[in-house]
Formats: C-alpha cells, sequence, structure tokens
C-alpha cells in the first residue's frame, strides 16, 4: 500500500534529552522530503512544535488538527498549511485518523500514548487496516515494548495484532517504510 499523509503523535514537552527533538525535526523533514503530508495536533509547543516546523522547513505540507479548549494552552501554531479546529477531543482524535494513512508516535507523554494506542486498537477491531509505528528513540520506549511483548506471551494480545505495531529506532523514509508493510 502506498500512503499520502502521515499522522505524527509526540509530546508537548520537549523531553529531558536534546534526542528527543532530533528525532522529532528528522521524522518532520523525512516526511516533507517523501512528499507525504503531516498531520499532527496543531500545536507550537514541545516536540509537536518541532515536527511540524521540520516538515514546513522542508518545504512540506503540514495539517494541524486542534480542539478549540487547547488553542491557548499549546499555542496553535499560526503557519500551517491547514489548521482544523474541532469541538472536542474525540472529534480531533476521529480527524486525525481520517485524514491520515499511518500513524506513527515519537516519544511523549499519556496524550502521546493514548492517541497512538487508540488508533490500534481501531486496527484491532477492523475499523481501519493503516499501520502504526512507535520510534523507540534512544530506547525511551524499551519498558512499554518489553510490557506489550508480556502481554503478548501471557494471552491478552494477538500476536497477530501485536505484529501490527512495528517498533523502530528512526524511521528515515516513512514512504518505503510504510510501502513495504
Ligand atoms: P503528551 O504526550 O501528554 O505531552 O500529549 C501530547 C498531546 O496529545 C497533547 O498535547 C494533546 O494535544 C494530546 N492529547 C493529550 N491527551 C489527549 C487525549 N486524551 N485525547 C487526545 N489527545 C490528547
Amino acid at each position: 500500500m502506498s500512503i499520502r499523509s502521515v499522522c505524527v503523535y509526540c509530546g508537548s514537552q520537549m523531553g529531558a534529552s536534546p534526542s528527543y527533538a532530533r528525532a522529532a525535526a528528522a521524522l518532520g523533514e523525512a516526511i516533507a522530503r517523501d512528499g507525504l503530508t503531516l498531520v499532527y495536533g496543531g500545536a507550537s509547543v514541545g516536540l509537536m512544535g518541532v515536527v511540524a516546523n521540520a516538515a514546513l522547513g522542508a518545504g512540506g505540507q503540514v495539517i494541524g488538527v486542534m480542539p478549540r479548549i487547547l488553542m491557548r494552552r499549546e499555542l496553535a501554531h499560526p503557519a500551517l498549511t491547514e489548521l482544523v479546529v474541532t469541538e472536542s477531543m474525540q472529534e480531533r482524535k476521529a480527524k486525525m485518523a481520517e485524514l491520515s494513512d499511518a500513524f506513527v508516535a515519537l516519544p511523549g507523554g499519556i496524550g502521546t500514548l493514548d492517541e497512538l494506542f487508540e488508533m490500534w486498537t481501531w486496527a484491532q477491531l477492523g475499523l481501519h487496516a493503516k499501520p502504526c509505528a512507535l520510534i523507540n528513540t534512544d530506547g525511551y520506549y524499551d519498558e512499554i515494548v518489553n510490557f506489550l511483548d508480556r502481554a503478548t506471551r501471557d494471552g491478552f494480545l494477538r500476536p497477530a495484532i501485536r505484529a501490527l505495531l512495528r517498533v523502530v529506532p528512526q524511521l528515515p523514509s516513512p514512504s518505503a517504510f510504510f510501502t513495504d508493510s
């Protein structure tokens, strides 16, 4: 399957290590370089701002999707190709899902995990067949990956569903990565 847009979930903070911002910038640039549209939460703060600025700086198209209630707290990015304002978090998630052909999470907190895991559970339910990937910068997600392997061993996560979430250290060409899958 070839893809045209990638949804990126990531922290609204920068995180403790500069490697997180480097990973966010590299992904934003790679998405633009591959001619893909970046779909993300629309914020200018934290890694969210970094990924958007990198994609815009590389000449890419960036669509932000932000609920009205977060526009002040997360400072809606002023220079996106398009900013979609929603009335609720649920509407935001649905809109991001609709606009995207693949879902990727960079390092982040519970918002990042909530969003990626919801898309993964939708794949489990057969609501879509779009690929999901976790970028494990510097092993940031190692404990979660261990937990997911335990959940698989213990019979709570089917191996076929576990395989839908691909864990990678970086994603130099999102287009090639998702087209091969
Ligand atoms: P975090 O990873 O916690 O820094 O959150 C990253 C982003 O995810 C936040 O800035 C919000 O835009 C978004 N977010 C947080 N919680 C939720 C949620 N429950 N549903 C959808 N998006 C969320």
